[in-house]
């Protein structure tokens, strides 16, 4: 069989919509899986739109998600250019072959291409067997002497030797007019597979580029981990027999079939990506995961090259498992770097509902500030003394009154190892400053 060559064909248009980020997704996987080529060819024949900046953010958001292609813009490869702005002399060649076999004509100044009024059957590797019938000649050079689609993309696929189209269901009532132009140059038609459409969450239609999670850009910015989203975009109309969901890329090459593509339409799920994402941070090694957490303080202004580094260590071990996302993860530590945190006042409120927060943190600096170790045994020890002494079971009661004053929060990691992380000097000083402010 010869080497399988798939290509993702895009318009830039200035944003990377999560449908054409899945729609490359679902090549580049099938050539990974089938040892093949993944070609990136850009479709920028529309002068207006198609920017530097445009096409930038397209190969930005290919790299972010870890989908490299084998042949394509900044890459050399045998069937370039890969621009189709650039392939004008290819096209006029072709438009020629079709002149000289009498399929195509002119007519108020556009050129036509003369169908063959023959059934076309499309095997879809989707859709199964769909069949049309083209009826009108249609056009394939406009007066202004530019191509059209059909017609570029064609001559490029073939040209190109791409032997599978995995494009769009959007793209399906066109394939009878590619499956023509194929015909006309005595050209083997490639595989199809056409997938389904993206639905938006709510609401009838189809996911646009205003819809909220619609472009890849919003991700980079909330500080998704690409694995996530490249996890939740193959679910987008694919899944594996056994409906998993949280895969490495490396399962998901393992399972990827044409087979698993579902016919309907994928519908969009905000909530399904953030708990893909949550999964993804909780499966880092805790190296990566402070590696990457490190800019978003830095950023944050919490942390900086002063900052203890064993220290921050510690205080990431406590909030990799806790925390949803990168993006809160500042809000979520905050209070360890800061010692001017605020409190949060519906827990202030709330503990106030219960008596003065202030006189169980007075009695917990008391039961602590004399130890010697500062450990979670140790601690823990002081405070089940603290509870006996006034007759208590269980030293719980004073738990959420020492979480705010160390932390001003009403949750967060497990108290007796933010304590320890936290250190006894700082635990004794926040104890003070809760008590002298409240
Ligand atoms: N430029 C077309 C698009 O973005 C490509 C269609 C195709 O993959 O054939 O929809």
């Amino acid at each position: 069989m010869s080497e399988v060559r798939v290509r993702f064909a895009p318009s830039p248009t200035g944003f990377f919509h999560i449908g054409s980020a899945r729609t490359a997704l679902f090549n580049w996987l099938y050539a990974r899986k089938t040892g093949g080529k993944f070609v990136l060819r850009i479709e920028d024949t529309d002068k207006e739109r198609n920017t530097p900046e445009a096409l930038q953010v397209l190969l930005d958001g290919m790299k972010w998600l870890g989908m490299d292609w084998d042949e394509g813009p900044e890459k050399d490869g045998e069937y370039g250019p890969y621009f189709q702005s650039q392939r004008g002399e290819i096209y006029d060649k072709h438009l020629q072959i079709l002149r000289d076999k009498g399929l195509a004509y002119d007519k108020e100044g556009a050129v036509f291409f003369k169908v063959s009024d023959k059934p076309q059957i499309i095997e879809d590797k989707v859709r199964g067997r769909v069949e049309r019938t083209e009826e009108k000649d249609f056009v394939i050079y406009r007066s202004d002497g530019s191509p059209v689609f059909h017609f570029v993309n064609v001559v490029d696929d073939m040209t190109m030797g791409i032997t599978h189209v995995i494009r769009g269901e959007d793209h399906l009532s066109n394939t009878s007019k590619h499956t023509e132009l194929f015909k006309a140059f005595g050209a083997t038609e490639p595989v199809f597979a056409h997938i389904p459409l993206i639905l938006k969450q709510s609401g009838p239609g189809k996911m646009s580029k205003r819809d909220k999670g619609a472009l890849i850009e919003e991700y980079q910015d909330k500080q998704f981990l690409p694995s996530a989203v490249r996890n939740y975009l193959c679910l987008l109309g694919w899944s594996p027999k056994d409906d998993r969901e949280v895969m490495t890329i490396d399962e998901i090459l393992e399972e990827y079939d044409f087979k698993g593509i579902q016919k309907g339409s994928a519908k969009f799920d905000e909530k399904k990506m953030a708990f893909i994402n949550t999964e993804h941070l909780r499966q880092l090694p805790l190296e990566t995961f402070s590696w990457m957490a490190s800019p978003v303080l830095n950023e944050a202004g919490l942390i900086d090259e002063d900052t203890d580094e064993d220290y921050f260590q510690k205080v990431m071990m406590l909030a990799q498992p806790k925390v949803n996302s990168l993006d809160t993860l500042a809000e979520y530590v905050g209070y360890f770097f800061d010692d001017d945190f605020a409190y949060d006042e519906k827990v202030t409120a709330k503990l106030s509902k219960k008596g003065n927060p202030a006189e169980k943190v007075a009695e917990a600096k008391e039961a602590l500030e004399g130890l010697e170790n500062w450990t979670e045994k140790s601690v823990e020890g002081a405070f089940m003394k603290l509870a006996e002494d006034q007759g208590q079971e269980k030293p719980f009661p004073w738990f959420p009154s020492v979480r705010w004053a160390v932390s001003g929060a009403g949750g967060g990691p497990d108290l007796l190892p933010l304590l320890v992380v936290l250190g006894k000097d700082k635990v004794v000083a926040r104890f003070e400053r809760a008590i002298a402010q409240n």
